[in-house]
């Protein structure tokens, strides 16, 4: 039988080193590049499992906000127009500071909520923080 501080000890070893640092955290940057008519999003995965989030929501989340349809492909999301500058970023930034970030201690340590009908909170495991989203 595991004592208490042990279990809470085994949920710390859990959270990646980079995300329980301390240190402001930086929302990943998006690298992608066009190809056709199409934008590739080339480190899509990574970034998205930087901020703990499902690939699939965090795709609907741009494909809606871009306007465009899109679609997983392994690592790589793609993005059927070609899209210039820093707007994907942006974006994915406006997810971030949404979904992901705590409104209150600006830290990424959070998880979703479901809470049926369309609710949700982001609840903050840094802080205890829940604050409702879309
Ligand atoms: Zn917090």
């Amino acid at each position: 039988m595991k004592k208490y501080e042990d279990l809470l000890e085994d949920a710390y070893a859990q959270v990646p080193a980079k995300l329980s640092s301390g240190e402001r955290f930086e929302i990943p940057k998006l690298e992608s590049f066009s190809e056709g008519n199409k934008t590739i999003v080339r480190n899509f995965g990574p970034a998205v499992d930087a901020l703990r989030r499902k690939r699939d929501e965090v795709m609907k989340f741009l494909s809606k906000e871009l306007a465009v349809p899109a679609s997983i492909d392994a690592d790589r999301l793609i993005l059927q127009r070609k899209f210039f500058g820093d707007l994907i970023n942006k974006k994915f930034e406006d997810y971030a500071n949404s979904y992901v970030v705590c409104k209150q201690c600006k830290k990424p340590d959070t998880h979703i909520q479901e809470l049926g009908h369309g609710m949700r909170n982001v609840v903050c495991e840094a802080c205890g923080a829940v604050n409702p989203v879309k």
